[in-house]
């Protein structure tokens, strides 16, 4: 194909800006979907993206645009999420683009993620189309955002175009310049094979699917290919474009956007950010690969019954060909027998994870409280990266602890600075500049340990500003701080995966928050149990929760036999999400107590 005729480009932009929607209006105006195959955020085909509104993993999608100039181009669109766990996502696209839309919400203005992606497009280079978006809400402050994206990128006013994805206002000014302002892919070929790895995922009846971008060369069924990283090579069964599903084509060639299907038969063979080549005649250096995905939070993962771990073990690898982030290792506790230490890009992210094992691969999980990772000088001067709070050292043979920060922005109404400053640093965290901005906002920025951030730090700032306010992060390094263990023991028994490090100054209240909520978490038993949280062998803080004796069900007698009935079940339904822990059975919440505690 002719690559004057090819544009490859991404949407970017804040969560809920509106990409899907406009990525919809798109679809349509160019007939790239049958009308009764239409639906809302139609690329969202995840079950779980469209229950929650959300884009999750990036989609491919390949249109036919007539331009005003009467000739035909391909437009390749790679819808992206917004949300900051999944920048890595972002990233892997937009290697593939030679240009990016930048949407702005039109009653929100620029927001946290709007800038991070910004900057995430012009480190690979991008033509940047800036576009104020949702210009159908009628009080939205069209003009003022129209500023300041202008002002955010330094070029006129008049660059930024409007639309509304609701409204299907300003498409064919769109894809118009779409044609005119991103250039054209460049490539060879007569090249060698150099094609990036974009995304892959597991079909039941296909095997691995791989989405690529040629740079140079081809890709031809029946030729044999090579992935570089993973020395994986076979033979090309089939290759195509993607428009809401697989099409075949003859070949991809260079500055081509597409799927291929060679005979993977797992993220071992085909990795994301790899390169295929030809098998014959290879290229000698790779494409230079994404930034790789670096794991920021770290949670156990068990299945809820002993046996399930090789089951759990085949999920996380076939989830993994999908969502290339995910980092496992097998990994055993005391508490609740083999299991893995999963490594997830933020909590969201995590979320997501646990919530697709459960749908997708139906395994019932047990989870245990995210953590960070610590780098551990110990007094014989080894250097140990801690990714589970039960495997740090003993006190006395630490030398230091050091845990890692990131570098953070809040775009905020400039009416909650007041309090969001105040949630910064009474979470340890640092002020570095305050910027306003046109439309009466600012960007705080701030250095803060991570684990400050991963817990509940979202959460507040959305309720101190009402929700106005947005976040972004990433990791800038690491910082000694004076970190302690705090275990937690039930019936004299250490519980490890109920362990957390945290502050030595916030030691004593995490303590007693929670007890208190275990408490309340763990069902009363035949016997008192008794919970205990200690730094090392000194208890800081103890709650017993008194035996029962009482049938539960005594309450139901004379009564009609089906209520009984629901109860029992009720309890049935509760147990399966129980864990025993030497001979007190503790419900799968309990191992995220700390997220339920004031802090
Ligand atoms: P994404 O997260 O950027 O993909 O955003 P979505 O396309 O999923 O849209 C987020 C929300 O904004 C949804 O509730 C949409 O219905 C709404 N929305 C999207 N585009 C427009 C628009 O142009 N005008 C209005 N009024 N609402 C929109
Ligand atoms: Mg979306």
């Amino acid at each position: 194909m002719e690559l004057e005729l090819i544009r490859n480009f991404s949407i970017i932009a804040h969560i809920d800006h509106g990409k899907s929607t406009l990525a919809d209006r798109l679809l349509e105006y160019t007939g790239s979907v049958p009308p009764r195959e239409m639906r809302d955020q139609v690329l969202d085909s995840m079950e779980l993206e469209r229950e929650r509104g959300i884009t999750i993993k990036a989609h491919l999608v390949r249109m036919n645009y007539k331009a005003k100039d009467g000739k035909d181009y391909v437009l390749n669109l790679i819808d992206t999420p917004g949300h900051v766990d999944f920048t890595y996502e972002v990233s892997r696209a937009l290697a593939a683009c030679e240009g990016a839309f930048l949407l702005v919400d039109a009653s929100q203005g620029i927001e946290a993620q709007t800038i991070s992606n910004m900057y995430l497009a012009l480190d690979n280079n991008l033509t940047i189309i800036p576009v104020v978006n949702k210009i159908d809400i009628q009080f939205a402050m069209v003009e003022q955002v129209r500023e300041e994206l202008a002002n955010l990128l330094g070029v006129d006013k008049s660059e930024v175009l409007l639309t509304s994805g609701k409204a299907g206002l300003g498409i064919e000014e769109f894809l118009s310049a779409a044609v005119e302002r991103i250039p054209p892919p460049k490539g060879y070929y007569d090249k060698p094979l150099a094609a990036l790895v974009i995304d892959a995922y597991y079909d039941n009846y296909r095997g691995v699917v791989a989405y690529v971008r040629v740079f140079d060369g081809y890709i031809r069924k029946g030729i044999r290919i090579r992935f570089m990283a993973t020395g994986f090579e076979n033979i090309v069964e089939e290759v195509g474009f993607v428009r809401l599903g697989l099409h075949p084509l003859d070949e991809l060639g260079p500055g081509e956007v597409g799927y291929i299907i060679a005979g993977m038969k797992s993220v071992r063979d085909a990795r994301v950010g790899d390169t295929i080549t030809f098998a014959d005649n290879p290229v000698s250096v790779p494409l230079v690969g994404y930034r790789e995905a670096k794991p920021m939070v770290y949670s156990g993962l068990y299945p809820a019954s002993g046996d399930g771990v090789e089951e759990l073990r085949e999920a996380l690898e076939k989830l993994k060909l999908n969502d290339a982030a995910i980092s496992f290792e097998p990994e055993s506790s005391i508490a609740l027998g083999p299991g893995f230490r999963c490594g997830f890009l933020g909590l969201l992210h995590m979320e997501i994870v646990q919530e697709r094992l459960s749908r997708e691969y139906k395994i019932d999980l047990v989870a245990t409280i995210p953590n960070v990772a610590y780098r551990v000088k110990t007094k014989n001067g080894e250097l140990l990266v801690i990714d589970n709070p039960a495997k740090l050292p003993n006190p006395a043979e630490i030398d230091t602890i050091e845990e890692p920060i990131v570098t953070s922005e809040v775009v905020t109404p400039t009416k909650y600075i007041g309090n969001i400053m105040k949630l910064i640093t009474d979470r340890r965290g640092e002020l570095n500049s305050t910027e306003f901005m046109e439309s009466g906002r600012a960007i705080i920025r701030f250095t803060i340990p991570l684990a400050e951030i991963i817990f509940d730090f979202y959460d507040k700032l959305k309720s101190l500003s009402q929700g106005y306010a947005s976040l972004d992060y990433e990791l800038s390094g690491y910082n000694e701080a004076d970190l302690v263990k705090l275990d937690v023991l039930v019936n004299g028994e250490p519980v490890d995966a109920l362990s957390v490090v945290v502050h030595r100054s916030k030691a004593y209240n995490v303590g007693i928050a929670l007890c208190t909520k275990l408490k309340e978490l763990i069902p009363r038993q035949l016997f008192e149990v008794v919970i205990q949280a200690a730094i090392g062998s000194r208890i800081i803080a103890r709650t017993r929760i008194p035996p029962i004796k009482k049938n539960v069900t005594a309450k139901c007698y004379g009564g009609d036999i089906t209520r009984k009935r629901k109860l029992l079940e009720r309890q049935k339904e509760g147990k399966k999400r129980m864990k025993q822990v030497g001979n007190v059975e503790i419900p799968q919440e309990a191992f995220f107590a700390l997220f339920k505690i004031e802090r």
